[in-house]
């Protein structure tokens, strides 16, 4: 992967190519972005150029064989380590899903977690980097490295590590050995312990601007200018909610009817059609659920401001503007705030494995009571 093949990022691979040039790369850089806005697919982009035999100027050569090896994700010096579901049978590490890693990796360098999920087919479990994986990151970076050059690690989504496994990346991170990197992409950085942040140089991944999406769209997806404009204005800076704007339009409705029916089913109070909705919503899988919440808490955001007349601070789809031209009225300065408590604390419910319909009907309550304000 070459910089050249990041989605936009400008600053941050400017950023990235003079530490190199430099020479003062820290020895560990922590990511912190949403996935979608390209933290990953920078990671491998920066591994190469370190790893390449003559880098050009701006980016790795792509032809040499550390490049190919690179490329082709084969190469003995770059590691990974990223969220896995715990196997109850015997341990677990990133490495028991190595093959599915490399397989996506392979084939698209931007998803998220639960894209992952799906690719190893357990949508409704919590994914975590178990602790089992603190003796596999440490085995792997006290073997030297391979090709005599730098040893890589990129760690996906770090804030999945539980206790144990943070603290041995800690220790790790406290004793770096000369030559090798860990790359943290991280999209809740508030979650890692503050000890592991302060030993690493953090740079934020911001969201891609409309126009770099519209682009990519274009040369990827080969739209016309006006149908990617439409779809970049509405995906908040994020390359996959693009591509889920294009290719998951049914998702996008499920959600959409899912907000719809809350909303409606709690105005008229009917508590036997919240029961069911609270059902429904119970058996999705936990990730999705979490996903529905802040699609939610978009949507909440998204009526109130409407309230406002500014139609260019608001970000939505054709089908989401219809409802909200009826429903925006109803979210208002008496309620807003509240409203997007309660929608994050059930999210919090969801993370932390509270009973899914309990939550569900809590929240669904709450939301008559709310629209009545
Ligand atoms: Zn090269």
């Amino acid at each position: 992967m070459r910089f050249a093949d990041v989605i936009g990022q400008e600053d941050v691979k400017r950023i990235l190519r003079s530490q190199v040039k430099a020479d003062r790369l820290p020895h560990a850089l922590l990511l912190a972005g949403d996935t979608g806005y390209g933290t990953l697919a920078l990671a491998l982009a920066l591994a190469s150029y370190i790893m390449c035999e003559h880098h050009e100027d701006n980016d790795s050569c792509g032809h040499c064989p550390e490049c190919i090896k690179t490329d082709k994700l084969i190469h003995p010096d770059m590691h990974f380590s990223f969220p896995v579901i715990k196997k109850s049978s015997s341990s677990t590490t990133s490495d028991t899903y190595i093959k599915e890693w490399l397989t996506q990796l392979g084939s698209d360098k931007y998803f998220d977690l639960n894209d992952w999920l799906r690719v190893i087919g357990t949508e409704n479990k919590q994914a975590i980097i178990p602790d089992d994986e603190a003796d596999n990151i440490i085995r792997k970076l006290s073997l030297s490295a391979y090709e005599g050059g730098w040893k890589v690690m990129i760690i996906w989504l770090p804030e999945k590590m539980n206790g144990s496994a943070a603290n041995t990346l800690l220790k790790t991170l406290e004793e770096p050995s000369p030559k090798t990197l860990f790359i943290l992409c991280a999209e809740h950085p508030e979650l890692l312990l503050d000890t592991i942040v302060s030993r690493t140089q953090r740079i934020d991944v911001p969201p891609l601007s409309t126009e770099v999406i519209c682009q990519a769209l274009m040369e990827k997806r080969g739209l016309d200018r006006d149908t990617a404009m439409g779809v970049a204005r509405v995906t908040g800076g994020n390359w996959l909610k693009a591509l889920k704007q294009l290719c998951d339009t049914d998702d996008s409705k499920a959600k959409l009817n899912c907000f719809m029916q809350l909303m409606r089913l709690a105005y008229l109070r009917d508590l036997q059609g919240l029961m069911r909705w609270s059902e429904s919503m119970a058996s999705l899988g936990r990730e999705q659920q979490k996903e529905y919440l802040s699609y939610m808490q978009h949507m909440l955001r998204e009526n109130f401001i409407y309230n406002f007349g500014h139609s260019e601070l608001n970000f939505m789809t054709p089908q989401e503007a219809d409802f909200t031209y009826k429903f925006a009225r109803f979210i208002n300065e008496r309620n807003i705030k509240q409203f997007t408590e309660e929608f994050a604390h059930a999210q919090r419910d969801v993370a932390g494995n509270v009973y899914g319909r309990t939550t569900f009907f809590n929240l669904a309550l709450q939301t008559i009571i709310l629209l009545r304000k």
